[in-house]
């Protein structure tokens, strides 16, 4: 029986964190549950899974899961402990009580936790993007000094995991990502002027958090996988490469120095990476429906643009020089896809937000998580300030993109 904390309980990953576990009762119990300000969600994954401790952000929000557990009928002495906040979370990740932390809190409000998991030596399955894009060096020299297992969860990387399992690396010329290209795969560069965040939103092959939506429409999502996967596995940038497949049910290839080319392929849908982290090195039953192989079906590879999408050619510039790069990248991109989505930017504004605060904020030496969050912290302030700038000088066309 494993014992699981999950992080980011009510979000995207989480909910299927938690129908993998309602499918495998036998081998996994919740021993934690963490979420933000969602409660009733939060409420009904208590009733269900019975953990013994459930987190929180703040305590306003605590008092608020309070009330929800004298609504529900659930009496008190079955009730889990109720925490809140940062400290809160890297309790519930280093408890001798948990064996698998799946980390799946969207944001840096995730990374304290993971960190002190890998310090930890818990196995952790690895969704947050900010672990390794923000602070990948720290936490993988953590990774080698714990001994910890850090299992990807973004389908890509789950995927180089499998294909690379038994590999001798000295034989691997190169990781292929795949991408399925977003909503705007097919659209000409001079329509995406008038992009609105609810096309943005609608991905053609993912159910997903609103960040990780938009940052696959603008391919900074595969950007950041770019980076995280130059930690994971090893490789300088030059040898991951991108390839647009739109049915994205190749998650990513393997190639060999012989020119062999090993691809791992499977549904699509988040609970099968999810299953795999948790159960690796064994395979338990399938959690969703298999590939059905008697059925014709076309895959289809091809370069992405770099000119509709200049965020994953920043991506890559940025793990190249190194240092804060990539902290800042992904800080100020948080920032642009939520003024997007407030209707403050234009579609195209995310990536010149992006850039400009790259261009304006000096690179340095991050030696520890709390300068990571430093360096985040002034990253996201600068690019607030320039997101501004912009709505001062363009109210008009952004009242456009304003949601109803
Ligand atoms: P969601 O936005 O759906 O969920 C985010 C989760 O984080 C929610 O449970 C939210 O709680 C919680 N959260 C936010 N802030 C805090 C906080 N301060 N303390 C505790 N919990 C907090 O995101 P996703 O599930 O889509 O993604 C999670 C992470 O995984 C992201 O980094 C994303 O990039 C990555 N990822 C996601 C994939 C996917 O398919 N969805 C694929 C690969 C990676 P609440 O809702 O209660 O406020």
């Amino acid at each position: 029986m494993k014992r699981l904390t999950v992080l980011g309980s009510t979000g995207s990953i989480g909910v299927n964190t938690l129908d993998v576990v309602r499918q495998n009762r036998d081998h996994y119990r919740i021993f934690a549950l963490a979420a933000g300000r969602n409660v009733p969600v939060l409420t009904s994954q208590i009733l269900e899974f019975r953990p013994r401790i459930a987190v929180v952000a703040t305590e306003a929000i605590r008092a608020r899961l309070v009330s929800s557990l004298n609504e529900s009928g659930l009496g008190q002495s079955d009730w889990p402990e109720l925490l809140s906040g940062p400290q809160a979370l890297v309790a519930i990740s280093i408890a001798a009580e948990t064996d698998v932390v799946m980390s799946a809190i969207v944001g840096v409000a995730g990374l304290e936790a993971t960190h002190a998991a890998v310090g930890a030596k818990k196995r952790i399955a690895l969704a947050n993007k900010e672990v390794l894009v923000s602070a990948g060096r720290i936490v993988m020299d953590a990774v080698r000094a714990s001994g910890a297992e850090l299992i990807s969860v973004d389908s890509e990387h789950n995927a180089a995991h499998q294909c690379l399992d038994g590999a001798n690396r000295r034989e691997v010329t190169k990781l292929l990502l795949t991408a399925s290209g977003g909503p705007f795969r097919t659209t000409p560069l001079a329509e995406l002027e008038k992009v609105t965040p609810a096309q943005a939103l609608n991905h053609p092959t993912w159910r997903m958090g609103n960040r990780i939506t938009i940052d696959s429409a603008t391919l900074m999502n595969k950007g950041f996988e770019v980076i995280e996967a130059c930690w994971l596995f090893d490789f300088a940038p030059s040898q991951v490469q991108v390839v647009v497949h739109p049915q994205s049910a190749v998650h990513a290839m393997v190639e060999y120095s012989d020119g062999t080319v090993v691809a791992q392929a499977s549904a699509t849908d988040m609970r099968m990476p999810i299953q795999y982290a948790l159960t690796y090195p064994e395979r338990g039953p399938a959690p969703v429906p298999k590939i059905d192989w008697s059925k014709a079906r076309t895959w289809d590879f091809g370069p992405p643009d770099p000119d509709k999408f200049p965020l994953l050619g920043l991506a890559y510039r940025c793990q190249e020089t190194g240092g804060s790069a990539t902290c800042t990248l992904n800080a100020a991109d948080e920032i642009a896809v939520e003024a997007f989505l407030q209707g403050e930017i234009p579609y195209l504004g995310i990536a010149e937000v992006v850039e400009e605060t790259l261009s304006r904020m000096p690179n340095r030496h991050a030696g520890s998580i709390g300068d990571i969050l430093e360096i985040d912290k002034e990253s996201r302030t600068l690019a607030r300030r320039l997101v501004e700038r912009r709505a001062a000088v363009v109210p008009v066309e952004a009242q456009a993109f304003r949601p109803a």
